[in-house]
């Protein structure tokens, strides 16, 4: 099997190299010589601010589902969210990712006023949102205030498969739609899925793939399906370790230029697993910035790391991770770099 030239495969061979770990050893290597041309040994810092896990919709794997009721929610204010890039201004942070649950809240003017009042405090930083599905209209005010960067996962690629991991209101046809309107409006565009979902099987990754070489994301999360015990899929196995790093390492070979976060979930399942991400070709981290009050609410799956700490001791520990694995720390906007 070509490795390199992995783009070019067919499905069926995809679909062997996805089902076996014949192929890791060579996977990982391959991923870090792809990874040091393109980017060196360079990894990003995103700040991550959890806005709020109020949300409206019931995604049957997400822990801030609607249908919860064994969650205390929360909102921040646009202060609370100033108060957050503050800090994280000072601690080297040029990317604020404000992610949060579908909460009609925060209003289009709200979130436009949030984004602005960061862009005039910190205009050398970028701002990404991660607020779910939106009208076209509210993704072009954003944008018009400022936000730079935009992350919706498909979740899978497949419709059987996505139908069976949402309730019945929620659709993939329309998730790919934003997608495409979010490129339309000139956002750095990031997508990705969950690895190990219920039912999910080689060739829904292969679609998976074939979706993300249609879109050309600018940013790809992967992260392993971590079962959460107050929603329906809590007696599901989780996604495997194993998976995640093979997936990560086609991911950059797939997409060289690509932005691949080593994400909180991956550490949750491994002690060193944003470790062996960032080795199997990931080349961003995203820190905690969010107080430290909401941070064990924000639980979109169980036994989620990094709840306890404030954002300073999530930033030091990050870093001594990056070196330790052989990289070395960026702070500034890290934008995508396309051929
Ligand atoms: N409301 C926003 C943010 C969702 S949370 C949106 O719709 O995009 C960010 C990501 O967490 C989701 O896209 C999903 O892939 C992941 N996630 C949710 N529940 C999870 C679980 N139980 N295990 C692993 N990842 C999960």
């Amino acid at each position: 099997m070509n490795i390199t030239g992995i783009a070019a495969l067919s499905d069926s061979e995809l679909a062997e190299i996805i089902s076996s770990d014949a192929y890791d050893a060579d996977l990982v290597a391959e991923a870090d010589r792809t990874r040091r041309e393109h980017y060196g040994a360079d990894v990003y810092l995103r700040g991550l601010i959890e806005i709020c896990n109020v949300c409206k919709n019931d995604c049957l794997y997400c822990g801030i589902r609607r249908s919860n009721g064994a969650l205390a929610r929360y909102r921040l204010t646009k202060e609370d969210i100033l108060g957050c890039c503050e800090n994280g201004y000072a601690l080297g942070f040029r990317t604020f990712v404000l992610q949060g649950g579908e909460d009609p809240y925060y209003t289009d003017s709200l979130i436009c006023q949030v984004v602005g009042d960061i862009k005039e405090k910190f205009p050398d930083c970028a701002v990404t949102l991660s607020l779910g599905e939106k009208g076209r209209a509210s993704y072009a005010a954003y944008r018009r205030a400022g936000a730079d960067r935009y992350l919706l996962r498909h979740e899978t690629a497949n419709e059987a498969h996505y139908a069976r991991l949402h309730p019945a209101e929620m659709s993939l046809r329309h998730r790919k739609d934003c997608l495409f309107a979010l490129k339309e409006l000139g956002y750095q565009v990031g997508s990705g899925f969950m690895v190990g979902s219920p039912w999910q099987s080689a060739q829904n990754l292969v679609e998976d793939l074939r979706f993300l070489q249609e879109l050309s994301p600018d940013m790809i999360g992967i992260g392993p399906f971590i079962p959460h015990k107050d929603t329906p899929f809590r007696d599901f196995t989780g996604g495997s370790l194993k998976l995640t790093l093979r997936m990560i390492a086609i991911l950059r070979l797939m997409f060289p230029y690509a932005l691949i976060p080593s994400t909180t979930a991956l550490g949750t399942i491994h002690p060193q697993g944003r470790e062996l991400g960032l080795k199997a070709g990931a080349n961003v981290v995203m820190p905690n910035l969010s107080p430290v009050r909401v941070r064990k609410l924000y639980e979109l799956y169980d036994n989620k790391i990094c709840t306890g700490e404030e954002a300073a001791e999530c930033r030091s520990c990050l870093e001594r991770r990056i070196v330790s694995a052989g990289y070395r720390v960026v702070t500034d906007r890290g934008d995508v770099k396309r051929q």
